[in-house]
């Protein structure tokens, strides 16, 4: 369902919002970058001005009520990072590679920044712990959402059908045509299923679908098909509420989103 606050729309997932989760896939729409940044652009390490990438951070936390926020350097790995104390120093976190963070801390907003890649959010309503992770070809392929889904049920003693899963906002099958090294990479990772996450596309190349290969993820580690929930929008067709790096072939900003519980 897309929403709107302060003039940022943002896509939200009723199954999560119902379970309390404070979560967000935010969209392009409400900041002050131009150009090929407009305008909400969250993306610090892009060739955007910094002061717009500022006044875009202030305007989503201001519009999110958000006390502190982790956001890590993402690198298209497998590791989690695990946040189990109170954010002092928020740009501490921002040189640490990882490609997951969760969390158990009220109040602490975890953030993936994306332009194609889907973000994935957790949510585990029993034990109050929830968690992000973002996956392109690769993430999808390495199985980081599991990886995430590992790590909360040893940190935080989750168990995977408890686990509310959201899958946000990514590249469609319908606008992403792979070639040779990663239709193998999907054949390594998924065997049999491949076939069926790949539809045939011109030229030898195939249309990869993201959404529904983590969605296999997921269930692979354990969360129950009636706990998955997706946006089911392609950042590539949206080019009215979402960057995509494809699209705009490599010149474009990156969209947040984010999870939490605030502090009671
Ligand atoms: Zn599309």
């Amino acid at each position: 369902m897309i929403e709107e606050k302060q003039g940022i729309a943002f896509v939200s997932l009723p199954g999560l919002k119902q379970a309390g989760a404070v979560h967000g896939f935010i969209g392009r729409q409400g900041g002050v970058s131009e150009g090929e940044f407009r305008s909400l652009n969250l993306g610090i390490r892009t060739q955007d001005r910094p002061e717009a990438v500022a006044e875009n951070d202030r305007r989503f936390r201001r519009a999110f009520g958000i006390p502190s926020l982790v956001r890590v350097r993402q690198v298209h790995g497998r590791e989690v990072l695990v946040v189990d104390r109170k954010v002092k120093d928020e740009k501490a976190w921002w040189q640490v590679e990882r490609d997951a963070v969760i969390t158990d801390q009220p109040g602490v907003a975890l953030a993936v920044l994306t332009a194609d890649c889907v973000p994935i959010v957790l949510f585990d309503p029993e034990r109050r712990a929830w968690g992000i992770a973002h996956a392109g070809w690769r993430g999808t392929c390495l199985r980081t959402a599991a990886a995430a889904v590992e790590a909360m049920t040893e940190r935080f003693g989750s168990e995977p059908r408890d686990i509310l899963a959201g899958i946000g906002p990514g590249v469609g099958p319908c606008c992403y045509p792979v070639d040779g090294p990663v239709i193998r990479a999907v054949e390594e990772s998924f065997g049999e299923e491949a076939d069926e996450l790949m539809r045939p596309a011109p030229g030898g190349r195939r249309f990869l679908d993201l959404v529904e290969a983590n969605c296999r993820v997921l269930r692979k580690a354990g969360i129950a098909p009636e706990h998955l929930e997706k946006a089911d929008l392609c950042t590539s067709c949206r080019a009215d509420l979402f960057f995509s790096h494809r699209r705009d072939q490599g010149r474009t900003g990156r969209q947040i989103s984010f999870v939490m519980i605030l502090p009671a």
